[in-house]
């Protein structure tokens, strides 16, 4: 036996000890209890903020030298004492599964900051701002020293935070499952008008809303080979052996539920060296060996990697992804056996894991693994649990983006996994077989083995074959799923398939970022709506309602201050609060169109310098987003809006009719401020490609019109509102289909003059003077017939788009009541709806 091999016989017995420990913790319903376990009752009730708050200021050695950021971290713990009796409690409950529990299996969560929310979702928030008087510092100073939590890239890891205030809000039991990266997503800085990253330290001052639970460590296997053994009872094992194991460490977030008591959790596992690895290299002499392969493991969970939507196929990648998913199974089996014992017949009763895109689909192989090898099931056992347990949420239709393994890469890191993957393949083909009898191509295109000079793994249809629900998430987006990409797998399985179309919290997006709006709504509909956004229809009463129009464009003018205040310290452009505010943030990426944004600018300075203002709306137009460090195009096209911008807002000619910024680093804190004081949002991608998208959900629950093509979410948005208060236009998915074949740009620039300007600017250099040539990728992108976006195809009925939304806007009554009606039919788009439909028609919770 090598070193190494002894090494994992070791951490075997660990995990088994920790089991073992398990069976006693508190959160078993205790008849024995633990050492340490005070029962609930025996507690004093814990001190109010006001107490809590003064001790921590009280037992702190520096409070002589107290800046805010200290203050916000005493305030912080303060608010999460105020959660710990019902933490507790929940999960209590949780241990006795009396209802089925789901595990949020994510590599992102975009949680952002979590004071404010925390506050509002415990009613403290009054009471907090009058306490702080007495500290003669503001509530809001205090907010701004939170560093988001931007575990994730977009709208994904967004979501996965806007379902776990939805699920804990409706008092589901939901634990969030992903990574603490130590650095999350890149800070963007703009330095000649390039992007920069900047990595994102947001642990630095400490997570004062983190519990680290080492009680709940796991340890997960990497490399190593795999052997055959026959044991006494003659049965055959294979065994996972001469692995490198890593720590997994459980860091605790609190998720409190709106109101109710409930408080879940987000598990976040950070990556540590075992001790044995160390001791054995120790053992061997080579300390410095040992700290380097601490290192090596804690790289695992070091950083988010920053794209979105399009895969980049990097072996650490594929280790975070195994890493979470075994650390999380483990975590969910090694509570069922302490609880329940190693009787799993019932676990997929009470169980279902639900994957965030593919990149946790590895769970499936994972928990085959633990059931057969572990706890000795039989395959077909451990099938029958793991096809009831999974359910598989896909986000996009981009080819890009899916995600394929090389099986070169699972042969040297998961052995294992691999062998567990071609028995799943081998039985699943039999029954394609079975079903196409004789179709051998269909074998080789349904396969989970890609074959060719490289196989690789194709991790949606592993996800596919073995989830019970698959689930897009807008009707569109779920359509093109069973009619395209997965058509083949939805003649097999029609029963799988599902839509459950995206939604966010009205909680963070509306009350939180929104509070002068929250007051008004309140002060004629109560607060209802804000567990139940639907009552938010009862605005539709008062379109014609003089005070409360007059009020509502108050708000917004409030809050396009703020904004005009965000724009001026982050660009050093001055937005005028009462020009029209347009707005496009969200990540970088063709599909989403920000450059057709930037042509309709380009198109309006040109009619501002040729003197042809007659009825134009003066506007300031605002794009942000990260684009992926790799991603060129994207990059060029930061570049371009930046340039654009500096040539728009040096001339005083322009001024008056329009401004241009880009905002730097956008992410969650600055999506507050820029939601409640946009006019009109940009949702202008191209048809087919954007799968639901919630930043469009953002903007219309805070009373922004929406100037939008029928791609995702919009649809229903449309739908809800109808087309009189929607700026609608483009080619919808079929048409940009049937249009790929033959389509032509050069002939939309021929017959159109305000794109036939715009070129013919973009080509004499205008933007790029000093810098000749930079922007021919995107000329020529725009001019290839190839061009998947399509963007000459819309450039014409777009900016008549703008055009009717500049018209509405001249007459204020009309677009307020119009803003009006957005914000009344915005229920529907509650994540609260979303997932009580997750609940109800895939997770049989309740
Ligand atoms: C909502 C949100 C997104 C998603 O925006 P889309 O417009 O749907 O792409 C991305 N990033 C942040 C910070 C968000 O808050």
């Amino acid at each position: 036996m090598t070193d190494t091999s002894r090494n994992r016989v070791k951490s075997r017995s660990k995990s088994q000890s920790t089991t073992a420990s398990k069976a006693a913790s508190p959160i078993a319903p205790a008849t024995q209890q633990a050492p340490g376990h005070l029962a609930h009752q025996d507690c004093e009730p814990c001190d109010s903020l006001p107490a809590a708050f003064a001790r921590q200021l009280r037992y702190d050695l520096n409070r002589n030298e107290r800046r805010p950021q200290e203050l916000y971290q005493a305030l912080a713990l303060s608010v999460k004492e105020q959660l710990l009796d019902d933490w507790c409690a929940s999960r209590s409950q949780d241990a006795l599964y009396q209802r089925k529990q789901v595990a949020y299996l994510s590599l992102e969560f975009l949680m952002g900051r979590s004071l404010g929310n925390a506050l509002l979702n415990l009613d403290l928030t009054d009471e907090c701002r009058e306490m702080l008087q007495g500290y003669a510092v503001a509530l809001e100073t205090l907010q701004q020293q939170e560093h988001d939590a931007g575990l994730g890239n977009g709208g994904l890891g967004r979501l996965a935070a806007c379902f776990m205030d939805s699920c804990a809000s409706l008092g589901l039991a939901v634990t969030g499952y992903g990574i603490r990266y130590e650095y999350g997503m890149f800070a963007q800085q703009i330095v000649d008008g390039y992007q920069q990253e900047q990595p994102d330290r947001w642990l630095r001052d400490g997570n004062p809303w983190e519990v680290r639970a080492s009680q709940h460590n796991v340890t997960v296997p990497f490399f190593g080979h795999v052997q055959s053994h026959v044991d006494r009872d003659g049965r055959r094992h294979r065994a996972w052996v001469d692995t490198q194991d890593v720590l997994a460490v459980a860091y605790d977030m609190p998720v409190p539920g709106y109101r109710n008591g409930r408080v879940n959790t987000l598990r976040l596992w950070k990556a540590e060296a075992t001790d044995e690895f160390d001791l054995a290299e120790f053992n061997q002499g080579d300390y410095t060996e040992a700290v380097a392969a601490k290192n090596l493991a804690e790289q695992i969970t070091m950083v988010l990697y920053p794209n979105d939507s399009s895969e980049n196929g990097k072996e650490l990648r594929l280790r975070q992804q195994y890493f979470l998913s075994s650390a999380s199974l483990q975590d969910l089996l090694t509570t069922w056996v302490a609880n329940k014992g190693l009787d799993f017949s019932e676990f997929a009763k009470f169980h279902v894991l639900q994957l965030n895109d593919t990149h946790p689909a590895i769970a499936v192989p994972e928990l085959m693994r633990l059931l057969i090898d572990e706890y000795q099931l039989e395959w077909q056992a451990a099938w029958e649990i793991v096809s009831h347990c999974m359910a598989y949420t896909n986000h996009t239709l981009l080819p890009e983006a899916l995600e394929r393994w090389p099986v070169r890469m699972f042969a040297q890191m998961l052995p294992r996994i691999l062998e567990i993957i071609y028995e799943i393949n081998a039985r699943y083909l039999e029954l394609v077989a079975h079903h196409w009898p004789g179709d051998v191509s269909r074998l080789r295109q349904m396969s989970i083995i890609e074959e060719g000079d490289e196989p690789h793994i194709r991790m949606a249809y592993l996800a596919i074959v073995a989830s019970f629900s698959v689930n897009g998430v807008a009707a569109l987006h779920s359509r093109l799923l069973t009619t395209g990409l997965f058509r083949d797998f939805y003649e097999l399985w029609p029963h799988k398939f599902n839509n459950r179309t995206n939604g966010v919290t009205p909680r963070r997006w509306l009350a939180h970022c929104n509070p002068r709006l929250a007051a008004l709504i309140s002060s004629r509909l109560g607060q209802d709506w804000l567990s139940d956004l639907r009552c938010l229809t009862a605005l539709n009463a008062f379109t014609s309602d003089k005070p409360f129009i007059a009020a509502w464009r108050e708000v917004k003018q409030a809050n396009k201050q703020a904004l005009a205040e965000l724009v001026a310290q982050r660009c050093q452009v001055n937005f005028d609060p009462s020009m029209m505010f347009d707005v496009q943030v969200k990540r970088i990426h063709e599909y989403k169109r920000q450059l057709l944004n930037i042509m309709h600018v380009i198109h309006l300075y040109q009619r501002i310098v040729s003197g042809d203002t007659r009825g134009m709306q003066p506007r300031c137009v605002l794009i942000g987003g990260k684009a992926a460090p790799g991603y060129a195009m994207a990059k060029l096209v930061i570049k371009l809006a930046n340039n654009v911008a500096h040539m728009v807002n040096e001339d005083p000619r322009v001024s008056p009719w329009l401004r241009f910024a880009f905002l730097p680093d956008y992410n969650v804190s600055a999506m507050e401020v820029i939601c409640p004081g946009t006019d009109l949002s940009e949702q202008i991608s191209t048809a087919g490609k954007e799968a639901s998208g919630t930043g469009n959900m953002k903007f219309m629950m805070n009373g922004a019109l929406t100037i939008g093509t029928l791609d995702g979410a919009n649809i229903e948005m449309l739908e809800e509102v109808g087309e009189d208060n929607f700026f609608l236009f483009g080619l919808n998915a079929l048409a940009v289909e049937e249009l790929k074949a033959h389509y032509c740009p050069a002939q939309y620039i021929a017959s159109s003059a305000a794109l036939g300007g715009v070129m013919t600017l973009l080509k004499s250099g205008h933007f790029n003077l000093l810098e000749p040539g930079i922007f021919d990728p995107i000329i020529a992108a725009i001019e290839s017939p190839q061009d998947p976006w399509m963007l000459a195809a819309d450039f014409e009925t777009y900016r008549l788009a703008q055009l009717q939304a500049a018209k509405a806007y001249q007459d204020p009554l009309r677009w307020t009541a119009m803003s009006i009606r957005n914000t009344a039919v915005s229920g529907r788009f509650s994540s609260d709806v979303t997932i009580a439909g997750y609940r109800d028609h895939i997770w049989g919770a309740q």
